[in-house]
């Protein structure tokens, strides 16, 4: 078995290879080829933790397996990262544990890679506004990875808390993009593109506020409950999604279909716009709204990549199981 330490993940997988890794798993899903397991999530009442597991199978590429993990609240205080992640992998042919990797870089690069190939199909070619709702810890990754995708010219900010908003103008600047702190209606009119990254449980960004055109990956919502944008926005854009199943229970778009203005025939696999299966896009004043609501299957392909790479570079752990 290989052991993939997560202070070796940096080394090894970078944003390209997490956004091949993921572009390749989406388009497996859309085509029947990787299909993920439920979902298992629960408040285990030790620590306030959060703990539970993301699983799958990818008949094309093999990959099988889960992350475990979750949110410790108390963890910073121990010096820890709060969320905490680990994938496993199997070998498909004997069930064999195959690997075993650190998950927490793995998440947030996998996240950032969802939303970057929901730009590359789905935002308008000629996007030169980025807007970023949210300042922590994914925010970075995520306009790092949007940053890729189109030649923007300039990013928005706005956040829950106005004091992390430095995270996004350090970010910008490293990027050599001028940043500047707007409200949502500026966000909203002035923004090609917009990413929401928050843990907020109310809609924050409102149908009125988003000019035609617009592209938002809404990238927060992964629980129930959890909400970022307008139930009204939501009803008003073409929807595409990760998996419909997640997105309809535990994704942006949980509230418009308990409401009943979206039905799931109308939320479209990001997959089948890869696969050339839907058009994607249709239109340049169309509003595209993609729900990343985080699957399992994208931690089995950053991790069989990072173990890839960790064999290929000599720094998998090999151990006797
Ligand atoms: P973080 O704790 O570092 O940052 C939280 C962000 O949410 C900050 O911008 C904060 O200001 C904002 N926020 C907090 N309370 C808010 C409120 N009441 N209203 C509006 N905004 C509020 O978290 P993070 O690691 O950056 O993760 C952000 C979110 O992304 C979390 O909800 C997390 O569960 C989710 N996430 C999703 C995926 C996915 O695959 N979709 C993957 C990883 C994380």
């Amino acid at each position: 078995m290989i052991i993939v330490p997560e202070k070796e993940i940096a080394g090894l997988l970078g944003r390209a290879e997490a956004f091949e890794a993921v572009e390749n798993v989406f388009a497996a899903m859309a085509s029947g080829q990787a299909y993920n397991f439920p979902v298992i999530r629960e408040a285990i009442g030790h620590a306030d933790a959060l703990y539970g597991f993301k699983s799958g199978f990818d008949r094309s590429s093999l990959a099988l397996g889960l992350k475990s993990g979750g949110y410790w609240p108390g963890n910073a205080e121990k010096g820890l990262t709060n969320h905490q992640s680990t994938v496993f992998l199997f070998d498909a042919d004997t069930g064999r544990a195959r690997a075993v990797v650190g998950g927490n870089l793995l998440t947030a690069l996998r996240t950032a890679a969802a939303s970057a190939v929901s730009i590359k199909h789905l935002a308008r070619k000629d996007a030169k506004v980025l807007g970023m709702i949210g300042a922590g810890h994914q925010s970075t990754f995520q306009m790092r990875a949007a940053a890729e995708q189109r030649d923007f010219d300039k990013v928005l900010g706005w956040n829950f808390h106005p004091e992390m908003l430095s995270r996004l103008e350090e970010t910008a600047g490293e990027l050599g993009l001028p940043f500047e702190s707007v409200d949502l209606d500026r966000m909203g009119a002035e923004a090609d593109v917009i990413i929401s990254i928050t843990s907020s449980f109310d809609p924050i960004l409102m149908a009125h506020q988003v000019g035609p055109g617009t592209h938002i990956a809404c990238m927060g919502t992964d629980t129930k409950g959890k909400q970022e944008v307008d139930v009204e926005l939501v009803a008003g854009a073409t929807l595409f999604t990760d998996e419909v199943a997640q997105s309809a229970t535990i994704g942006e778009c949980q509230h418009a279909v308990a409401k009943g203005i979206v039905s799931r025939d109308n939320i479209i696999e990001i997959g089948a716009v890869i696969n050339a299966t839907h058009p994607g896009r249709t239109s340049e004043s169309e509003i595209t709204l993609f729900d990343g609501t985080g699957v399992g299957l994208q931690d089995l392909a950053v991790a069989s990549a990072a173990v890839e790479l960790a064999i290929r570079k000599g720094v998998a752990i090999e151990v006797d199981f």
